[in-house]
């Protein structure tokens, strides 16, 4: 059995398939003077081909996935056409005579250590783009792709250093029921289409590709992050059990879709979905979602060349309020920096402490037109309109700003919206009023939360970040991450007393983080009091199945009980046992 990182759930069996890198030795001689055309025309034809390859994968993306996971290959797309970058390679072809695969590695090699040295993950991750695109045209030039999308029979688990998109494309009509990849944690590629799909997949475990070979049976346990290679009939059958049921369970729970979000005692509670663009929120409305209590927007800059106007981002955030549920939507204003950058509003020198540094607020502080900008197409979207039978709908729109440290920025933020009412108000745009809220995510707000609480109107508790930086430990880190635990003693207090203040002075307060779709938080979240939750979309369904399961006693006396413990495992521990009693229908997807 081999341990890696849980990054979709469910449990699922089949035959390994085996996805090798598909380069070809570049090292064959120069080439004579009169081949030098010929490798030119070769290039260029490998060239056009990709791109055509790329529209039609983006259309087919769009059509089975969304729009937003299709952007990658409109990247892709534009590196095809970066002047520098194919100038580079016909260049080499043409001065040094390599061979076109020859100066594809060479440019590849230029490239990896262009990014490796870059700090950002965001960055060294985009050379996977690069990585993406070059291997393409290698496929053409070599004829590789055919061998490598040949057939796959049965239920198949692909197993990869890490998935490239394309791969992940050409996947797409195969029966995939597994993906298992060496590089590679929460965010990669692999284990957002993974999410979006329902199958169950482990991500970093090392150098697995040397012990498994395509044929091998494999069992994929993406709960607990387990791989298991060739296991004995008896382990084997407990699995097949385990399968089984998260089929079943699967397809029962996209049946509570319609469903009010109740706990088995009656008391309502808001199950909302986090987003990153329009084709997400139909999503959210799918699984059964009555809101979107998270909007990241900076998905929409960075799929961008350039910062996105006023009136882009007006029509997208209006449509995602559009083809959301309830027409309930809060927008959270640019959160860069950290693990993402974007180009045209960059770090202007590399940090040692990019999560510690310039990112978010702090950030958009520094570029006030641009962060106008953004306020005022929110407050825009905020307004009333004319729905189609004439009556006017004012669409419940709430604004909400990442990594709020201190009350200063509070005051800040604040003159920024009035500020942009002022100018929309003299432009005579329409606008509304939008909730003014924060994201609960730094320590220093959460010790100082009664004070924070006069200036907003709402709180949202990014548990991701408040985890990381609570605990010191990277949460991109996997050498850390038994630090990083949303259910340590000290995590679970200081929500404790967040949520606590928030229910004494009224305020609304939801927790967006990951966390709020596990189970096991959700369970000692709903005692602390929550009731609002903002998740994955795919997560909604299992959420709901487990609050019919949970009273708010039985929540509360839970919390009472996980608050006496001392270390994390015992709280998980106590967690899981307690939920195998109270909802045993719902192990086969509950995480450890
Ligand atoms: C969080 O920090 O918990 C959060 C929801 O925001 P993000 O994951 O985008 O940082
Ligand atoms: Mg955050």
């Amino acid at each position: 059995m081999r341990k890696g990182i849980a990054v979709s759930p469910g449990v699922t069996i089949g035959t390994a398939y085996c996805i090798h890198e598909v380069f070809v030795d570049p090292s064959r001689g120069e080439l004579t003077p009169d081949e030098i055309p010929g490798e030119l025309a070769r290039f260029d034809n490998a060239r056009k081909r990709s791109i055509a390859d790329l529209q039609a994968l983006r259309q087919k993306v769009e059509k089975q996935v969304n729009k937003e996971a299709s952007a990658i290959f409109a990247v892709h797309e534009s590196i095809l056409l970066d002047a520098t970058l194919v100038g580079k390679v016909r260049t080499d072809i043409r001065d040094r005579q390599l061979t076109a695969q020859a100066a594809l590695a060479n440019l590849l090699e230029h490239y990896r250590s262009v990014f490796e040295s870059a700090k950002d993950a965001y960055l060294r991750e985009r050379f996977a783009d690069i990585r993406d695109v070059v291997e393409r045209l290698t496929s053409y030039l070599s004829d590789a792709l055919k061998k490598d999308s040949g057939a796959l029979d049965g239920p198949t688990i692909v197993i990869a250093d890490e998935l490239l998109p394309s791969q992940v494309v050409m996947l797409g009509d195969k029966p995939v029921h597994g993906i298992v990849t060496q590089a590679g944690g929460q965010t990669s590629h692999a284990a957002i289409v993974a999410r979006s799909r329902g199958i169950p997949a482990v991500s970093g475990v090392a150098k697995i590709l040397r012990s498994t070979k395509t044929g091998d049976t494999v069992v994929v346990d993406g709960r607990e992050g387990h791989v298991i290679i060739n296991p004995d009939p008896e382990v084997l059958a407990a699995y097949r059990k385990l399968e089984r049921e998260f089929f079943d369970l699967r397809d029962a729970l996209a049946h509570n879709r319609d469903a009010k979000a109740v706990t088995k005692d009656g008391v309502s509670i808001s199950l909302l979905a986090n987003i990153n663009g329009p084709s997400d929120s139909e999503a959210a409305k799918a699984m059964g979602a009555s809101g979107i209590g998270l909007y990241r927007t900076e998905y929409l800059y960075l799929t961008h060349a350039s910062v996105p106007g006023e009136e882009e981002q007006l029509e997208i955030y209006k449509s995602v309020i559009g083809s959301g549920p309830g027409g309930a939507v809060t927008i959270r204003t640019l959160d860069i920096g950290g693990d993402k950058t974007v180009p045209f509003l960059g770090r202007e020198q590399v940090e040692a402490n990019p999560f510690m540094g310039w990112r978010s607020i702090r950030l958009s502080f520094e570029h006030p037109k641009f962060f106008l900008t953004q306020i005022r197409a929110i407050l825009r979207a905020a307004a009333p309109s004319e729905n189609s039978a004439g009556e006017v709908e004012t669409p419940d729109v709430k604004m909400m700003f990442p990594m709020v440290t201190n009350l200063e920025e509070l005051r800040r933020l604040r003159s920024f919206v009035r500020k942009a009412e002022q100018q929309l108000a003299r432009e005579k745009l329409p606008f509304g009023k939008a909730a003014f809220g924060m994201m609960l995510e730094v320590p220093a707000a959460a010790v100082m939360i009664d004070q924070l609480l006069s200036a907003v109107d709402f709180v949202s508790i990014g548990s991701n970040d408040l985890v990381q930086y609570l605990m010191a430990a990277d949460r991109d880190n996997p050498k850390v991450s038994h630090l990083c635990q949303p259910l340590s003693p000290a995590v679970l207090r200081v929500l404790h007393s967040v949520v606590k203040a928030c229910n004494e002075r009224k305020k609304p307060v939801t927790l967006c983080g990951e966390m709020a779709g596990q189970p096991q938080a959700f369970a000692v979240l709903l005692g602390m009091g929550l009731r609002r939750f903002s998740m994955s979309p795919a997560f909604v369904p299992t959420v709901k199945e487990l609050a019919t399961h949970l009273t708010i006693p039985m929540a509360e006396q839970l919390l009472t009980r996980v608050l006496r413990q001392t270390t994390t495992s015992r709280v998980k521990t106590l967690l899981n046992r307690e939920l195998a009693r109270i909802a045993p229908k719902l192990s086969p997807i509950l995480m450890q």
